[in-house]
């Protein structure tokens, strides 16, 4: 018996868990997929998407035996190898589908690891049916919370975002109005340390060279400019009702502790663990029981030193910025989501300088008259405009 037994959340889930993947063959899929075949006598993949990966999204499919499968490219819905889809696989096609597909009647959790504001109408449509939602889309949040959060039941909505699983696991039995800050970490990036001058110069290849974590691209640049920070400092304050300035960075950069809550008495707690994004993709999926673990475990005997210290706002501007949309609230973290996208991929491919990207984003931020967030229809319009600003801003820098 523990002595948890009467605080401890305990909702129920069915058994085998029937789970649904968008985004399979990306990094947060194909790691979901790994959890899924550790543990095939809990968790029943019977959905699953990819963007244009068909290949990837035919053997997955065969190997677990879906029942569903989507291609969200218009371009790859009739690719030659979706004839290999297993008998009795549903094929559907299109961004639309996607959306179909979260709310599926024989779907229990839908894992949205799609990347970007493609990803928002999926999980809203998952949570308004009734679904476990976990997610790494986190742009859900940040953009849309103020209309996912409200349709978000007690267990129901579980971050993938290492950080987040980490409160939420410290979280537990706890109530929030005794929290005091929550303390994000944060490895610093490829980039920590340097200059402004130095970072005028970086390019995305160096950048893509030595991420801590696995991950794709785009949140590799990203971590880079730590607008991912920023990014999961808004995410917070949604999801755990904290005002963003009781959101607080630290620099930690073993990237052991994946982020900790003080609370009020002057406790803090902290969860601890590898660098590897499949143990918080399994939690989302366990909870609230815990499985045996799909990583290597750490010595703690043989650990380093834990080490913290400050993020650097005014080096990294993205940060400044995701902070400033954050408190600004409303519409503008749909802009600073967009513009991002843009400044992201152009650096990406060589369009613009690192320093670059805050500017593309600042200047769309600048321009945007803030509105109160009202539907998912306003939001992918301002989306829109926001990308427009954004080549616009790009266009400038480039002449
Ligand atoms: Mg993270």
């Amino acid at each position: 018996m523990s002595i948890f037994e009467d605080t401890a959340p305990r909702a129920t889930r069915r058994r085998p868990l029937r789970v649904a993947i968008l985004g399979c063959s990306g990094s947060i899929g194909t790691q979901t997929l790994d959890v899924c075949r550790k543990h095939a006598d809990k968790l029943d993949v019977v959905a699953l998407s990819a963007y244009r990966s068909t290949e990837a999204l035919v053997s997955a499919a065969r190997e677990f035996g879906a029942t569903h499968a989507c291609v969200a490219d218009d371009r790859h819905g009739s690719d030659p190898v979706l004839d290999e889809l297993p008998a009795g696989c549903e094929l559907s096609v299109g961004r639309s589908a996607l959306a179909e597909m979260a709310a599926l009647p024989d779907v229990d959790c839908v894992v949205n690891a799609l990347v970007g504001a493609a990803g928002i109408r999926a999980g809203y449509e998952a949570l308004r049916a009734g679904k476990v939602l976990a997610y790494a889309n986190k742009e859900s949040i940040i953009v849309a919370g103020d209309l996912l959060m409200p349709l978000a039941q007690p267990g129901m909505l579980i971050p993938v975002d290492s950080e987040h699983s980490a409160i939420f696991q410290a979280l537990t039995g706890a109530r929030t109005t005794e929290v005091y800050k929550l303390w994000l970490t944060c490895s610093g990036g490829p980039f920590y340390g340097r200059t402004r001058e130095q970072l005028a110069h970086a390019t995305a290849a160096e950048a893509l060279a030595h991420p801590t974590w696995l991950m794709g691209d785009k949140i590799t640049i990203d971590s880079a400019t730590l607008m991912n920070k920023g990014f999961e400092v808004l995410e917070a304050h949604h999801l755990f009702e904290v005002d963003i300035d009781d959101v607080e960075v630290l620099v930690h950069r073993q990237s052991r502790i994946h982020s900790m809550v003080e609370f009020a008495d002057g406790s803090t707690i902290a969860q601890l663990g590898p660098s590897d994004m499949r143990i918080p993709i399994q939690y989302a999926l366990s909870y609230p029981e815990r499985w045996d673990t799909p990583s290597e475990r750490i010595d703690w005997r043989e650990a380093s030193a834990l080490t913290f210290g400050d993020a650097d706002e005014q080096t990294f501007g993205c940060l400044r910025l995701a902070r400033e949309a954050g408190r600004t609230g409303g519409t503008m973290p749909c802009v600073l989501n967009a513009a991002n996208e843009v400044a992201n991929a152009a650096f990406r491919r060589g369009a613009c300088g690192f320093l670059d990207i805050e500017r593309i984003v600042g200047f769309a931020m600048e321009a945007h008259e803030v509105q109160v967030v009202s539907s998912l229809e306003q939001l992918e319009e301002i989306d829109l405009w926001a990308r427009g600003m954004a080549y616009q801003a790009l266009a400038d820098v480039m002449a």
